[in-house]
């Protein structure tokens, strides 16, 4: 079974995710980690996302490591090397939706999505998974949230990466990114016909993951 949870940034996606595939023994796939980690190695390669060339020859290099532990975080490593935190940084989250727009990121991405997935139990979390990568999910949900409270809950997540960044600034940077995620060509940030919304801005985890837990439950 699919669950799918698709939603902006700090909508709360990765919290009720991960304890939702808890409580029901499924596996969690974080595919937003997938996109940063493109976006990290294009930085590490100094890869010029204008030339489509020089993209599709460096995504033919990647050595893309993905797993996801029972009750872990999705665990990403790169070229051998456990790059979960390094994808958290300001760096990369300035420069992700520009990656995530590319056709060619995208479909190499979905594919390894559907091959990971591959008929398993998976709380599957993003912005296009309930309307492009998992389109006959049993289950899918659309988390919102109020501005304010997401730019708190992302301070937080930066905080605990040790970068110390300003409320407003990370407030602005989700407007910016929300917009290019929501206006992109391809896979655009948008709830599926056949989504129940959830918002969460004035819910707790526990809240968010209990009422998503009950629909699934009740079919
Ligand atoms: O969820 P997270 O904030 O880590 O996602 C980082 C970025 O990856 C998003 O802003 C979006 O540009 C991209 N993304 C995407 N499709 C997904 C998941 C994430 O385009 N399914």
């Amino acid at each position: 079974m699919v669950i799918t949870i698709d939603g902006a940034a700090g909508v709360g996606k990765t919290t009720t995710a991960k304890k939702l595939a808890k409580k029901l023994g499924f596996r969690y796939l974080d595919t937003g980690a997938m996109y940063r980690a493109i976006t990290y190695f294009f930085i590490q390669h100094q890869v010029d996302i204008e030339s489509k060339d020089m993209v599709i020859s460096s995504l033919d290099t990647l050595k893309l490591d993905v797993s996801f532990p029972i009750d872990r975080p999705t665990k990403i490593v790169l070229d051998g090397k456990d790059i979960s935190q390094d994808i958290r940084k300001k760096v990369v989250t300035n420069q992700v939706s520009q990656v995530s727009a590319m056709k060619d990121v995208r479909k190499k991405m979905v594919k390894m999505q559907k091959e990971i997935v591959n008929n398993g139990n998976f709380v599957v979390e993003g912005r296009d998974i309930g309307t492009v990568v998992f389109p006959n999910a049993e289950h899918k949900f659309f988390l919102v949230a109020d501005y304010n409270i997401r730019a708190e809950r992302r301070l937080k997540d930066f905080d605990n990466i040790n970068e110390k960044l300003d409320l407003s600034d990370i407030r602005n940077d989700l407007i910016k990114r929300d917009k290019h995620d929501k206006n992109r060509k391809l896979s655009p940030l948008k709830k599926a016909e056949d989504a129940i919304v959830i918002d969460t801005s004035s819910c707790s985890v526990d809240e968010q993951v209990e009422s998503i837990y009950k629909y699934v439950e009740r079919v």
